[in-house]
């Protein structure tokens, strides 16, 4: 490498042979990664935390040899992440993000996009117009509709109760109420929370056995609120719990919406793109009937971290709830321009559209479709094993590529049971070759796949469970032994 004190690094300038060789060697890395994940551990080095004598240092003041720093973020740091687009990662939602969002991640940063205001920027404003709206048709939301690309599905949460707030409550959050089932998404009630509403105005209503919120329930507790003198106002509902997969049943929900005046908030971020799937489109009917949404394309849409997203039923309420337009931003204001840092909390934002602009232009929408279905079939595969086996017990059906189930032997209490499933999930993890999370389902602690990795095959859940069963049984005997 060419000696780069030659010119002067206070300009973080490098010459262009060693920029293209450091382009070079990381694309490299990246290229070595994605094509030999398959094989190695699902989590490197086990969850050892790196080396601190080769990353812990203080700054350097004089800047050191860049193919060599870039050397150690490659193995010193990069080495130590859980692979969560590994095919054998299935707990909490799987990252099988794609190359090519990858690469508009790189490009995105390398152009520094700034992707706040339209004028100058109608290039990427366009990107994310054009994304936007196929996400829009994607969950059946009518022409008018719109939203903009997000940090993720928190963020979006948060901003559709906002502008929930504003239309519903002209953002006066007193004796407001906003309801939703105990499975919702911790991330719509730190949002909530975030927006000012004091725990008490976070109303969380019981699921039923399915883990779905009932329009029953929910009719209940609207009234014994409004006799009590609160103003309900909002619903958070689910489109696909990160816990079971399972769907509030949307289109009862919006009817009582639409009865009672309630905002409907959906939280799609999981299983929103479930909608390409013939299962999910069914689960999902009343997806379309939102007032405002969230999606995570970082999740079931294989995208690069991050990449989330909001829809409301009327673009223009992001702007109505979000602008204000200080002295030194006038050149830039235009009523009839996309600036999207008007349009949620977000003043400067990166580019996310590209990425997923470049991944539906390279692979086609079918194979999104494709991909989607596959990992709602595995889980329903996945299911068939288990209750082939007498030695496990399905808890709840397989739905959106989740599925819940615990192990089984006569004689073993509930209680022991919660250790088996908790101690067999730790050796799991520990031998890296799988990654499996656990979850309550009626008050028990389940096991859980969350099987949406179109990289994931059947054997690799076969060999997964069977594993799972070694340990499982292992634990038990250890247990009953005591
Ligand atoms: C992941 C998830 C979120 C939060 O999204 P982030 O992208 O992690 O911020 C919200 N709701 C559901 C259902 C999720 O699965």
């Amino acid at each position: 490498m060419s000696d780069t004190t030659k010119t002067d690094p206070s300009l973080f300038i490098l010459p262009a042979e060693d920029m293209r060789a450091l382009g070079y060697r990381a694309i490299d890395m990246l290229v070595e990664h994605v094509t030999g994940l398959a094989d190695r551990p699902v989590v490197s080095h086990r969850g050892a935390p790196p080396d601190a004598g080769a990353i812990g240092q203080p700054p350097p003041g004089a800047g050191r040899d860049a193919m060599a720093v870039l050397e150690e973020a490659g193995w010193d740091i990069l080495g130590h992440i859980s692979h969560i687009d590994h095919p054998r990662f299935f707990a909490y939602v799987p990252g099988a993000n794609n190359y090519m969002s990858a690469l508009g991640a790189l490009l995105a940063a390398g152009f520094n996009v700034f992707a706040g205001v339209e004028p100058g920027n109608e290039g990427p404003t366009r990107v994310e117009r054009i994304a936007i709206d196929w996400l829009r048709q994607m969950v059946g939301l009518p022409p008018g509709a719109g939203g903009l690309f997000t940090s993720g599905g928190s963020m979006a949460n948060l901003t559709g109760l906002a502008v929930a707030r504003h239309r519903r409550l002209g953002d006066r959050l007193e004796r407001a109420v906003i309801y939703c089932s105990d499975q919702i998404h911790s991330s719509v009630e730190r949002g909530a929370r975030t927006l000012g509403f004091a725990p008490e105005q976070i109303c969380k209503i019981a699921a039923d056995a399915a883990c779905r919120l009932t329009p029953a329930a929910l009719a209940d507790q609207i009234a014994q609120d409004r006799a009590a003198g609160r103003i309900p106002f909002a619903l958070a509902a689910s489109a696909g719990t990160t816990s079971t997969g399972t769907a509030d049943p949307l289109d009862a929900l919006a009817d009582l919406c639409a009865r009672e005046g309630l905002w409907l908030h959906v939280d799609a971020a999981f299983g929103g793109p479930g909608v390409l799937s013939r299962q999910g489109k069914k689960l999902l009917a009343g997806l379309e009937r939102a007032d405002s949404l969230s999606l995570d394309p970082h999740k079931w849409l294989f995208q690069s971290i991050d990449c989330g997203c909001v829809l409301v039923r009327q673009e223009a309420w992001l702007a109505e709830t979000f602008r204000i337009v200080p002295d030194y931003m006038k050149d830039s204001h235009h009523d009839a321009a996309t600036n999207y840092r008007d349009w949620s909390v977000e003043t400067t934002r990166g580019f996310r559209a590209l990425k997923l602009w470049l991944s539906v232009q390279t692979f086609g929408m079918d194979a999104f479709r494709a991909a989607v279905q596959r990992g709602v079939d595995l889980a329903e595969q996945a299911e068939q094993m288990l209750r082939a086996d007498p030695d496990w017990r399905v808890m709840l059906p397989a739905s959106l590529g989740v599925i819940t189930f615990r192990y089984h032997r006569d004689g073993l209490s509930e209680k022991t049971l919660d250790a088996v499933t908790q101690t067999a999930i730790t050796r799991l993890v520990d031998s890296g070759y799988a990654f499996v999370s656990s979850t309550m389902v009626g008050g028990r602690k389940v096991m859980r796949l969350c099987t949406i990795n179109p990289r994931t095959t059947e054997a690799d859940v076969a060999q997964t469970l069977a594993r799972l069963k070694d340990h499982a049984r292992e634990a038990a005997e250890g247990l009953t032994a005591d």
